[in-house]
C-alpha cells in the first residue's frame, strides 16, 4: 500500500490546485465552481455595497434557490406535512412564489415602490426581480 510513498524533510504547506497560479483567490474559487457547474448560468445578481448584508444574502439565495422554503426542503427529502404557503395557501411555499407570486409579497412590493416613489413592477420570476433594479430610477426627491 505504500509502495512508491517517500518522506522527505520538506515542510508541509497548503496549496491550492484550482488553477495554474497555485495561489487561492476568490475569483479562482468562482471560477471553479462555474466551470463545474458548466458555465452556461448567467448570474445577474451584483453584490450592492449600499444594501444592508443580510439583503445581499437573501437575494444571492434566492437567485440559487438556497432558500429553506418548504419546498426547497421537500426537495431535499425532508419531510414536510404541508409544502403550502403559510401567507396565502394558494400555491407551494417556492422562491418564486415567495418573492413574486404570493399575493402578500405582492403587497409588500407595492408598499416598497409606493414608499420609495416607483412605479408599480410586474416580475415573472425572481430573474426578473434581480434585473429590476438595473432598470428602476426612483424621483430624486
Ligand atoms: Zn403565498
Amino acid at each position: 500500500m505504500l509502495q512508491g510513498f517517500s518522506i522527505s524533510n520538506v515542510e508541509d504547506k497548503w496549496s491550492w490546485d484550482g488553477d495554474t497560479s497555485a495561489v487561492f483567490s476568490v475569483a479562482g474559487f468562482k471560477a471553479l465552481l462555474e466551470k463545474d457547474r458548466g458555465g452556461n448560468r448567467a448570474h445577474s445578481m451584483k453584490w450592492e455595497g449600499w444594501v444592508p448584508i443580510k439583503v445581499n444574502m437573501v437575494s444571492w439565495r434566492a437567485e440559487f434557490d438556497r432558500l429553506p422554503t418548504r419546498g426547497a426542503l421537500t426537495k431535499r427529502r425532508i419531510n414536510i406535512v404541508d409544502v403550502s404557503c403559510p401567507l396565502c395557501e394558494t400555491g407551494n411555499e417556492e422562491v418564486n412564489h415567495l418573492l413574486v407570486g404570493c399575493g402578500f409579497s405582492y403587497g409588500v412590493w407595492s408598499f416598497i415602490c409606493k414608499w420609495c416613489n416607483l412605479d408599480p413592477f410586474f416580475a415573472y420570476d425572481v430573474e426578473d426581480l434581480m434585473q429590476l433594479y438595473r432598470n428602476v430610477h426612483g424621483d430624486t426627491k
